[in-house]
């Protein structure tokens, strides 16, 4: 028994979709259900590949509306870290629940994590159903790496059996940044990474006196740093790359790692750079596009935060074919980065995918993919399947008013 689309429009064409063991058996004009699948009439609507969140922390759905005004550094110290320092299991597991209806509501059906907690992560990834590669954070800024050593372990031993019974999950390291993690305990991360073929998620070259920072204690720019100590290869996630340099560039797109850009946090924290998309693109760097937590954006819509992304690299460039709509598309699905898992629309992939709303009105008219770039939102999207199972029809999410009932006790008890 599987899952049967019919109807649905794929580059202008009717087609059918059927998928079975969590994989697309038959793609195209004339695929039809099997005996005993649970069957879909799309109606017309637009078929489309779901969309890849490179760079999120799920659970921060709880920070959502606190402290929005505030600059960076206030803002972790003042209003996020001390109430950090609180959270519980149920606490991270409804706050992820709530991110995980957010992202299958706007088409994104696979994010990277970092958050504490991590197997509450993992067991809200699970029974929402979505995908996620989770790292839970290394920190050691008070010089206790014997502490983060502990955490490291402790949170694969959670994280690698759940990703053993769960296919849609990944285990990843996440050092939280190179001025919160010390040299030696990046570079017992890099290995620990390569020893266990891990992927590792890092923020890096988020503001200017991140990079000033780094130039004064370390005497190099953060990339040079981090390849320095063994962590930039093609298993390396580096969200945000605002103040990479031209040699910074060359060398990330040399050791294959992937910038992910989070151009709507980075907005409104106003870092006061933009990633300088053509200038990766021109070196060969990987590049893929995140939210950044709700916290810091405030939504998961990776969908909205398109249009700004394709915007703001125009805008910086003060040239309009600076990012095509096509390419911009193609970043946000993960097709520009080999690591961040993009899932096509073929026969033998895995079975995700997206029904857009037939009637949405702002996708009827000219290019779609000018229009998902542009003047689309997650409202868009009607139909969410991850591996063959589907998550979001006509819009609805079962259980979605006990999750934001759920997520909104917890943040009430947070002080939020
Ligand atoms: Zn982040």
């Amino acid at each position: 028994m599987g899952l049967t689309v019919t109807d649905a429009r794929l580059d202008g064409e009717a087609v059918g979709v059927r998928c079975a063991g969590g994989l697309i058996e038959a793609i195209g004009p004339g695929v039809g259900a099997q005996p005993g699948d649970e069957t879909i009439d799309a109606g017309g609507a637009p078929l489309v590949a779901p969309l890849v969140n490179g760079h999120t922390h799920a659970a921060m759905t709880l920070f959502r509306g606190s402290g929005g005004d505030l600059p960076l550094m206030p803002w972790l110290e003042e209003r996020i870290w001390p109430v950090e320092a609180k959270l519980d299991d149920e606490d991270v597991y409804w706050g992820t629940r709530l991110a995980c209806a957010e992202m299958i509501r706007s088409g994104t059906t696979h994010f990277w994590d970092m958050y504490w907690r991590p197997g509450a992560t993992a067991r809200a990834v699970a029974d929402a159903g979505i995908r996620a590669t989770i790292g839970a954070p290394l920190f050691d800024a008070d010089g206790d790496s014997e502490k983060l050593r502990r955490w490291a372990h402790e949170s694969l031993e959670v994280l690698e059996p759940a990703a053993a019974e769960n296919p849609r999950l990944r285990a990843a390291l996440a050092p939280h940044a190179i001025y919160t993690v010390s040299e030696g305990s990046l570079r017992w991360i890099a290995e620990l990474g390569a020893e266990r073929g891990l992927p590792i998620q890092i923020h890096l070259s988020e503001t200017a006196p991140e990079v000033e920072g780094c130039i004064a204690e370390h005497g190099e720019r953060p990339a040079p740093y981090l390849d320095r100590l063994g962590m930039l290869n093609e298993r390396a996630l580096l969200a945000h790359g605002v103040w990479l340099d031209p040699e910074e560039l060359a060398l990330v797109a040399a050791r294959g790692a992937t910038v992910v850009s989070n151009p709507v946090a980075n907005m409104k924290l106003a870092v006061g750079g933009v990633f300088p998309y053509p200038a990766a693109r021109a070196a060969g760097v990987a590049v893929g596009l995140g939210t950044d937590g709700a916290g810091s954006n405030d939504s998961l819509d990776l969908l909205a935060d398109l249009k700004h992304f394709a915007l703001a690299q125009k805008h910086a460039a003060a040239d309009p074919t600076a990012l095509e709509a096509a390419e911009a598309w193609a970043v946000a699905t993960g097709a520009r980065a080999p690591l961040l898992g993009a899932i096509p629309l073929a026969a033998g992939e895995p079975a995700d995918f997206l029904l857009l709303r037939a009637a949405a009105p702002e996708i009827g008219i000219g290019d779609l993919t000018e229009d998902l770039v542009y003047a689309a939102t997650g409202s868009v999207v009607d139909t969410t399947v991850v591996a063959g199972e589907v998550l979001m029809r006509g819009g609805e999410i079962p259980g979605l008013d006990e999750v934001v009932a759920r997520a909104a006790e917890r943040a009430h008890r947070l002080g939020l």
